[in-house]
């Protein structure tokens, strides 16, 4: 069997994976991107990249985006609702089998070289260096990026796989004939109230619409009803609903994680950086990436996981607690999101100019205070939520 040698091998060419790999590659670093999928492949994903996210982008994704977003509608209990409209867009529809195809064509065009259909096995990680099968070659490697994802095998090889609750999320498709697509062509709709730990979602995209639902692992069972029921508030017959399928989300507990050792580090899914509030992990994939890459590049990758506490531990312990308080008190959420100066700040936060709700001023203060009240509350479902709230 042949031997391979690069700098850097990374495992997964998902958002995390291959923005890991443009920035490595941009930087001079001989990189091996491998899939064990073949691109263009589809992942279980609402396809959403909020403003926040496209900050973080290591390249222009314009062709790849089919819709804007710029209103967003909240729901609560398939009854009450309200809408808010920004003057600026908020999320870029895109859909993952285009996006994740296009960030690879974008490694490659900076140097990376990449193999679709290739399972990376046989993971050996000592002080020498990394060596691994990819594809029936025998590859090694100075540094190990795991970017492979929810159910990955890189974290497991290195020990890191600690400290990370998972959720679980089923979407699907509906045509735009079986829905009013002027009416949602530029809305984000989310339906809270069920399923436990989460909500429901509709996104628009080119022709169709994703309908999803996530929650609690413990919400795996009753996903497929919880689906049955979204839809049918838009009466939609479920068993129209196309190529549905679920997939974790791995949450990292504060703190309890630790995404990186010696010669590996994890970026994205892998590294359990899906925010536990929105189920969005496209955000935290982007700016792993590039944390991991700038320290790779310095020659510190044992500086990762300090680096990346400093960019996400303070807004993901705002997600934590204000789950806390939608998974108690959705209908409280709901009216206290509804209050004047709320969009706002949520508005903010979608886009990135936000980076905390302790940021909000003026009206929205007391609506998101009486949110961090509510998660503090001691009733029902405590035992199942972790306790990140700092303070
Ligand atoms: C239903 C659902 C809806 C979501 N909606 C949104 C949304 O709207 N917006 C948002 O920001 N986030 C959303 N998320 C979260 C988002 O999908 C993930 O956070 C994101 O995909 C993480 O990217 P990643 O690159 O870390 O991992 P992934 O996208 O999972 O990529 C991992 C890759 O690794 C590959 N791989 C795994 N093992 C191996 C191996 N041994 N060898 C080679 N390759 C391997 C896989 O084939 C895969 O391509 C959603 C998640 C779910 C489940």
């Amino acid at each position: 069997m042949s031997t391979r040698r690069v700098d850097v091998l990374v495992v997964g060419a998902g958002p995390a994976g291959t923005a890991t790999a443009i920035h490595l590659a941009r930087s001079g670093a001989s990189v091996l991107l491998a899939d064990r999928a073949h691109f263009p492949r589809d992942k279980a994903c609402g396809g959403g990249v909020t403003g926040r996210a496209l900050r973080q982008v290591p390249c222009d994704i314009t062709p790849v985006v089919e819709r804007v977003v710029d209103t967003f509608e909240l729901r609560l209990h398939h009854r009450c609702s309200f809408r808010r409209t920004s003057a600026e867009p908020l999320i870029m529809m895109t859909q993952r089998r285009r996006l994740d195809a296009y960030l690879a064509e974008q490694a490659v065009a900076v140097g990376a070289r990449f193999r679709d259909g290739t399972r990376v096995e046989h993971i050996t990680i000592d002080e020498n260096g990394i060596s691994a099968t990819v594809g029936g070659e025998n590859v090694t490697a100075d540094i190990l990026v795991g970017a492979d994802g929810a159910n990955g095998i890189v974290a497991k090889a290195a020990g890191l796989d600690v400290g990370i609750e998972r959720g679980i999320a089923l979407e699907g498709n509906v045509p735009w004939a079986l829905l009013d697509e002027q009416r949602f062509a530029s809305t984000a709709v989310v339906e809270i109230g069920a399923p436990a730990g989460g909500y429901g979602w509709l996104f628009p995209k080119g022709d169709h619409a994703n309908l999803g639902v996530g929650g609690w692992a413990s919400e795996g069972p009753h996903l497929r009803d919880h689906l049955a029921r979204l839809a049918c508030a838009y009466s939609v017959d479920p068993n129209a609903i196309t190529g549905v399928r679920g997939h974790r989300l791995p949450m990292r507990r504060i703190g309890a994680s630790t995404p990186a050792s010696s010669r590996v580090v994890l970026v994205g899914d892998a590294a359990g950086l899906v925010d536990p509030l929105s189920g969005d992990g496209m955000y935290e994939a982007f700016v792993s990436a590039r944390l991991a890459a700038e320290t790779i590049v310095a020659g510190r990758p044992e500086s990762y996981p300090a680096a990346l506490a400093r960019a996400l531990d303070h807004h993901a312990g705002a997600s934590w607690t204000a789950k806390r308080a939608l998974d108690r008190h959705p209908a409280v959420c709901f009216w206290a999101a509804r209050s004047p100066g709320v969009f706002g700040v949520v508005a903010g936060l979608l886009k990135g100019d936000v980076g905390h709700p302790d940021e909000a001023r003026g009206l929205a203060r007391p609506p998101l205070r009486l949110i961090a009240r509510v998660a503090r509350s001691r009733v029902d479902r405590e035992a199942a939520v972790p306790d990140q709230m700092p303070g």
